[in-house]
């Protein structure tokens, strides 16, 4: 017998035929003896239809108010598969998040989760019910009031339930069969990972790559949960694994890069000609890090003529705007010649745990790179991952010829 999470996301639960088939995937785990947490997300869209509602309301909203209007999809599908599991002779509850409870940190609208506590659910287990959780949602235990842990949170809620009630392993069951070299959309030749350490799943997840939310690996990687991802349009019968994150040291053969992603949402400004001496980087970036604005490549040449330089970096498109505006602000106290600014730009990363024993790696990529003819505006690098910025027109050429020349391509 072994203790599991199962994770359902939008696309799973999205009518109540798709949730009949949702029991049918828990049925088969509660029939081998297992004792199982569902964990399940709001039907696919009616989260973006809920964030319509608050908006239509209140441009201006009070973020408390919100978490209590976008928290409401997921009571109605946990709602809906107890129904459905008790209909099919399978006892089970549904539990909302403040009555596990899962304890989240007041930053309504991406709380962080502090604390699960497993005990009514383990409580549960011992009736032999199986517990169905809502996603995406947990209490501030202070106020009392609900939080919502930040879009595709409900796969985070999954990995929290699984170390808070000590699952043996968690199932994020998705509209795709697991973890692939880069988007299977973009590049047919990808291939499905059977194994993927959770430290690449970090890097692949941060820098792209969207079946997961990024806190959701975090957590997994801290409380060594072992997490599947799966498909849950398998044959309930006869399902097929997925892909496994996992320790490091489980994975027997190591590839030097076990993945490329990529990302849209980064732009570009540069600012020319500002004072080379110390202090300037620090006058940069510390009024953009007090607006919470994350940066994230920086580039800065050497000066030629020992006075100025220029400051090329990266803050996410959706910060593009408030940026600017901080930075034009502060022009004359800066001190810089001009701002210049690019949003048609695109973040390639590859990742892999061998780029730790292996020289050349990111050198090998700037050359296939300029052979195709791509420039690279700016790089860097981690232990793990290297990253180029390029004009966005070729992002799909260039995480083609990173995932041949890794070796990555099926076949
Ligand atoms: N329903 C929420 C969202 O759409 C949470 C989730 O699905 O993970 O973002
Ligand atoms: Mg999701």
């Amino acid at each position: 017998m072994a203790r599991l999470v199962m994770k359902f996301g939008g696309t799973s639960v999205a009518s109540v035929e798709r949730i009949k088939n949702v029991a049918c995937h828990v049925k088969r785990e509660v029939d081998a003896g297992h004792e199982v947490a569902v964990v399940v997300s709001a039907m696919s869209g009616k989260t973006n239809e809920l964030v319509g509602y608050v908006t239509d309301a209140a441009k201006l909203y009070d973020p408390r108010e919100y978490d209590v209007v976008v928290a409401s999809g997921e009571q109605v599908t946990s709602g809906l598969l107890a129904l459905v599991l008790n209909d099919m002779g399978i006892a089970a509850r549904s539990w909302q998040g403040w009555q596990v409870p899962l304890y989240a940190d007041d930053a309504h609208g991406s709380a962080r989760i502090e604390n699960v506590d497993g005990s009514g659910i383990i409580a549960g287990f011992a009736a032999r019910e199986v517990a169905v959780v809502s996603g995406f949602q947990g209490v501030h235990k202070a106020t009392g009031r609900i939080t919502t842990l930040g879009r595709g949170g409900s796969d985070t809620s999954a990995v929290a339930i699984a170390a808070g009630i000590k699952a043996d392993r968690c199932d994020i069951y998705t509209d795709v069969d697991g973890i692939y070299t880069t988007d299977p959309r973009m590049v047919p030749k990808a291939q499905r990972m059977d194994k993927v350490s959770f430290e690449e799943m970090l890097e692949l997840a941060s820098m792209g790559a969207k079946v997961l939310q990024v806190r959701s690996v975090e957590i997994a990687m801290v409380h060594k949960v072992p997490t599947y991802v799966r498909s849950s349009f398998d044959d309930p019968m006869n399902p097929n694994t997925g892909t496994l994150i996992c320790d490091e040291e489980t994975i027997v053969e190591q590839q030097v890069i076990t993945g490329i992603a990529y990302s849209k949402d980064d732009t570009e400004i540069t600012l020319r000609q500002v004072a080379d001496k110390p202090g300037v980087a620090a006058g940069v970036f510390m009024p953009l890090a007090d607006a919470n604005i994350n940066v994230d490549m920086i580039v800065q040449n050497i000066s030629e003529d020992g006075r100025t330089t220029d400051i090329t970096f990266t803050v996410p498109a959706a910060e593009y705007d408030r940026a600017v505006d901080i930075l034009t602000k502060l022009k004359d106290e800066i001190g810089y010649r001009a701002l210049q600014g690019a949003k048609d730009v695109a973040k390639v990363s590859a990742i892999g745990i061998g780029m730790r024993s292996h020289a050349g790696v990111a050198a090998r990529a700037f050359k296939a790179l300029s052979e195709k003819g791509i420039n690279i505006r700016a790089i860097t690098t981690s232990e793990i991952k290297f990253s180029v910025l390029i004009d966005a027109a070729y992002t799909e050429l260039a995480v083609r010829t990173l995932h041949s020349l890794y070796g990555l391509d099926k076949a």
